[in-house]
């Protein structure tokens, strides 16, 4: 719906702008548009270099495409308010107009670009190398000390992550220790990885079965569900 209404404001630019192409006229309410699209283009500054930062320390790529996406619009503001500021100077009332068109095929490839990342979005798909290195030092600490992981699955579906793993530990261990354990890498992950869900499963080491255990399809023996 979103994409529907920004396709239909561009046409709407387009058409008026196309309108005053052929018969151009002085503009109105110059000061009035300037302020508000330097106030938008402003807050839009201010927003994305928060998300930026976020997305830095959040090691987020979402975040940062966000940001990019930000950006690109305040610097197209930027430009649309310098060539009015020209359009005034010079008297050129033509390129109000060419400003405008340039604007609706702005606003025509941002639909365009939303409808694709919503698209994607619904697909499901790994997690991006980036996280994915931040599972992997987060687990090579816990490799240290000598417990072992296997069947690190990871899927990301729109903004939300899932990741699964087998995290083995001697089997002597209570059921409370391996639990403590699991909670522990869980609670580092989801702090380094935001809007994440944890699949763990606890095994022991020394048993084989452990091992038969890491293909997303098993194979069963004769008698076994
Ligand atoms: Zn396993």
């Amino acid at each position: 719906l979103e994409s529907a209404l920004i396709i239909i404001a561009a046409v709407w630019i387009g058409i008026t702008a196309w309108g005053r192409l052929m018969e151009p006229q002085p503009l109105q309410n110059v000061g009035l548009g300037l302020s508000i699209t330097l106030g938008a283009a402003a807050l839009n500054g201010v927003v994305a270099l928060v998300l930026l930062r976020a997305g830095r320390r959040l090691r987020s790529i979402s975040l940062r495409a966000d940001a990019q996406h930000l950006l690109t619009d305040v610097w197209t503001s930027v430009g649309v308010v310098l060539g009015i500021v020209m359009v005034q100077l010079t008297g050129w009332w033509v390129l109000d107009p060419l400003i405008g068109l340039v604007v609706a095929a702005n606003i025509v490839w941002t639909g365009f670009r939303l409808l694709r990342d919503t698209a994607e979005g619904l697909l499901d798909r790994v997690l991006p190398q980036e996280d994915q290195e931040v599972i992997a030092s987060v687990l090579s600490r816990y490799e240290r000390q000598g417990i072992r992981f296997h069947a690190v699955c990871t899927r990301a579906a729109g903004q939300r992550r899932f990741v699964s793993m087998h995290v083995l530990v001697p089997g002597l261990w209570t059921v409370k220790q391996g639990h403590d354990l699991s909670e522990k890498i869980e609670g580092e992950l989801a702090g380094a990885l935001p809007q994440s869900t944890y699949f763990i499963h606890i095994e022991p080491s020394e048993d084989p079965a452990s091992f038969e255990d890491q293909n997303l399809d098993r194979e069963r023996k004769d008698g076994e569900a």
